[in-house]
């Protein structure tokens, strides 16, 4: 299998299709264990490094449920499409993926069948929500330097930017933003070293997420036209963080599993508080 130079194979999670984005127990791909081994049918839609992945983490049904399997590139029966012009994340080189009666050998398939979503596919966008928390922090911290250096140097009326109060909320607000959700990131990543908990991964995904989303349009508002110029930092990152609040999880998804953390801790000391009395 080729390799990149540094010897790794670089890999894509196909999950997601026309019928189930958020809702990943709901894929149709079917994945049959035969006589030869598993044979694959469906179609998978933006693939991250689709264009270029040379195995795709295939999250199908068989028939004891959500099924992992890794498939080759180059297999007889898969297909790569390019999907070009996306709003953001256009560096992401996505594709949507055909599997059309792909046959693997069995020990292709990661995990027990059924448990293909929540021991593989889960683990995957843990890693991917933390890793694209991480990458809203920085790009929040990049939009607020912009912003700040351009503040400090734009002559308007008798001064500069950095004399308007309502810019200077901006920036303010900007700290706030970028700080918060550095402080979270860093909560989720002690708790990844000691217990994991999904649900952390997911604060600090939406939270960053968000605060991606506001910082990179407030500085775009900061730099006037500049900032919408084609090429220009913050106008990519105001493009991308839009993409950030959908992908490995959506605003919606985090919240939920956020809220739930949450409601499970305190039905727990409701339950004891009870039994106490
Ligand atoms: C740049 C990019 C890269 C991607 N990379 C990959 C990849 O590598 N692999 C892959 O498999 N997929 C990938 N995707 C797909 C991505 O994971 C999905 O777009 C995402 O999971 C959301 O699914 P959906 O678009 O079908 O939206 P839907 O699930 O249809 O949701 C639409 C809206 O409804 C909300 N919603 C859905 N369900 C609920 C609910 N129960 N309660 C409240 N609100 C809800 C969502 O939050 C969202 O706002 C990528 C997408 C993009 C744009």
């Amino acid at each position: 299998m080729p390799r990149l130079a540094d010897g790794t194979v670089l890999a894509a999670l196909a999950a997601t299709e026309d019928t189930s984005g958020s809702d990943l127990a709901a894929v149709r791909t079917r994945i049959d264990h035969t006589p030869g081994g598993l044979r694959i049918t469906g179609r998978k839609l933006w693939v991250t490094f689709g264009e270029l992945a040379r195995v795709f983490l295939v999250l199908g049904v068989s028939d004891a449920g959500p099924t992992a399997v890794l498939v080759p590139r180059d297999t007889p029966g898969l297909t790569v499409h390019p999907v070009r012009g996306q709003l953001g994340l256009r560096a992401a080189m996505l594709a949507d993926v055909v599997l059309d009666g792909v046959m693997v050998p069995a020990g292709n398939q990661l995990a027990r069948a059924g448990s293909g979503l929540t021991h593989v596919v889960a683990a995957a966008l843990d890693h991917g929500r933390f890793s694209v928390a991480w990458g809203c922090v920085g790009m929040a911290e990049a939009c607020l330097e912009l912003s700040a250096r351009h503040a400090v140097s734009r002559r308007t009326g008798s001064g500069v930017l950095a004399d308007r109060q309502l810019v200077r909320r901006l920036v303010t607000d900007m700290v706030a933003a970028v700080t918060s959700a550095r402080l979270v990131c860093e909560d989720a990543a002690r708790w990844r070293q000691t217990r994991p908990r999904p649900d952390r991964t997911m604060l600090a995904k939406y939270v960053a997420a968000g605060a991606a989303a506001r910082v990179t349009r407030d500085a775009v508002q900061v730099l006037g036209a500049r900032g919408c110029a084609p090429g220009h930092p913050a106008e990519r990152f105001f493009r991308d963080a839009k993409i950030m609040q959908i992908i490995e999880g959506s605003d919606e998804v985090c919240q939920d599993h956020v809220c739930d953390a949450e409601f499970r801790r305190w039905a727990a000391t409701a339950t004891a508080g009870r039994g106490a009395g």
